[in-house]
């Protein structure tokens, strides 16, 4: 039959957490009590301010549309926390706000890259990234990384992946979905790869406020003379459990940049919505606590899920030191008729309703991905239900 779509619709994959969500819904929505841990988003409510400034923004009536790259007000508290916590310097013109951290990506993407281009990312990366660079005509090149590294990149091999194509590395630490947060050596290695290959940064610290055992976050464009080749994407999702609201930014000095990315929107989405910026302006603004009430609890669901997954046999896992997953090697469960990523997280779905996000679209067959960013008694019940289910297959 023939087909309506362009190419690059034809070949777009569905994004894998965002479809795990929807079955998850739906299998709710059918009275199933399913424990979910698929698509990563925090279950707290947003913080009461947060929604407070939504309101008073809609009641002094700012419904309208605003300057297509954010309010002022929103793109310089992107600067005051990107200086107050870091001490790295961008100006209000230097941030573009999207409807999204995702946006964000794919915007640079957009601008960036072209027919032919190569983006560098890290296996398991997120599921979004190759998708985004094949819509904007770009090729993945995938730099594997090794689980009993730690899944960090080896600095010795990356500049073998570097050819004339090259325009970019995408970078994402903390990981989603490893959870791995990259040490100085690494980030230096990757800043040397693009000093030496004039090669630009896009990094992706969506997850930089939710690290844990004290490690201490340091964007990459804080580094030395990496501020010029670095496109810092953030946003409030994650960090103000703000998933809906659909605020995200990038800053770069290359001005360049930040009009392509500007025009894209104004050509597209226009600016973002009027009223989640208020509220990301609160956000960024406002009292902290929150977050790191947030944190804090994040970091205990996670050494109990780290403690639960490697108490089942056949099941094993690193520990994350950020971000809300566990990345799960369950290669030792591929028996029969589970001889994948998917088959495994479709077993534990239909037979055992717990929901979570198959290893495959972050680039391992051998993983499966669990959001701890749930309870502590529905982390316990899925840790059950997954032990009774790796019993069975055994
Ligand atoms: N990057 C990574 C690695 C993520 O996990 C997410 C989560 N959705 C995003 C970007 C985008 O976040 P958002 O669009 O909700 O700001
Ligand atoms: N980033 C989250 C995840 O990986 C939310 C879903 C999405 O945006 O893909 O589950």
């Amino acid at each position: 039959m023939k087909s309506w779509l362009s190419p690059r619709a034809a070949e777009l994959k569905p994004s894998a957490t965002l479809a795990i969500s929807a079955k998850e819904r739906e299998l709710k929505s059918k009275g199933i009590d399913v424990v979910g841990f698929g698509a990563g988003e925090p279950d707290f409510p947003t913080p009461a301010d947060i929604r407070a400034a939504a309101k008073l923004s809609l009641d002094r009536g700012e419904t309208f549309y605003t300057p297509v790259a954010g309010i002022p007000a929103l793109k310089k508290a992107v600067c005051d926390r990107m200086n107050s916590d870091y001490g790295v310097s961008y100006k209000p013109e230097d941030i573009v706000v999207s409807c999204g951290a995702k946006h964000s990506i794919y915007n640079t993407l957009q601008a960036l890259i072209g027919p032919g281009d190569e983006v560098i990312i890290f296996s398991p990366y997120w599921v979004s990234y190759p998708e985004m660079i094949g819509l904007a005509g770009g090729k993945t090149v995938i730099v594997p990384t090794s689980e009993e590294n730690r899944f960090l990149p080896d600095p010795s091999t990356l500049g073998d992946y570097v050819t004339s194509a090259t325009k970019a590395i995408l970078i994402n630490s903390p990981s989603n979905p490893t959870g791995m947060v990259y040490p100085p050596e690494t980030f230096q290695a990757i800043a040397k790869t693009a000093k030496d290959k004039d090669l630009l940064i896009i990094s992706d610290e969506i997850y930089d406020k939710l690290i844990y055992d004290g490690i201490k976050f340091t964007p990459f464009a804080a580094q030395p003379d990496m501020m010029k080749r670095t496109i810092t994407v953030n946003g409030v999702s994650k960090t103000y459990a703000m998933t809906g609201l659909r605020i995200g930014y990038l800053g770069s000095v290359i001005p360049e940049i930040v009009t392509a990315v500007t025009d894209i929107q104004s050509q597209s989405t226009s600016n973002p919505n009027s009223t989640a910026q208020a509220a990301a302006v609160e956000a960024l603004c406002g009292p902290q606590h929150e977050v790191e009430k947030m944190r804090l609890i994040f970091e205990s669901r996670r050494d109990l899920m780290l403690k639960g997954v490697n108490a089942i046999p056949g099941l094993s896992m690193q520990k994350p030191s950020g971000a809300f997953y566990a990345f799960v090697n369950c290669k030792k469960m591929y028996k029969g008729p589970i001889q994948n990523s998917g088959d495994f997280a479709r077993y534990l779905l239909e037979k055992h309703h717990v929901a979570c996000v198959p290893g495959g679209p972050f680039g391992s067959e051998d993983h499966i991905r669990l959001s701890f960013a749930t309870d502590e008694d529905t982390i316990a019940k899925g840790l059950d239900r997954i032990s009774t289910a790796c019993r069975e297959l055994s």
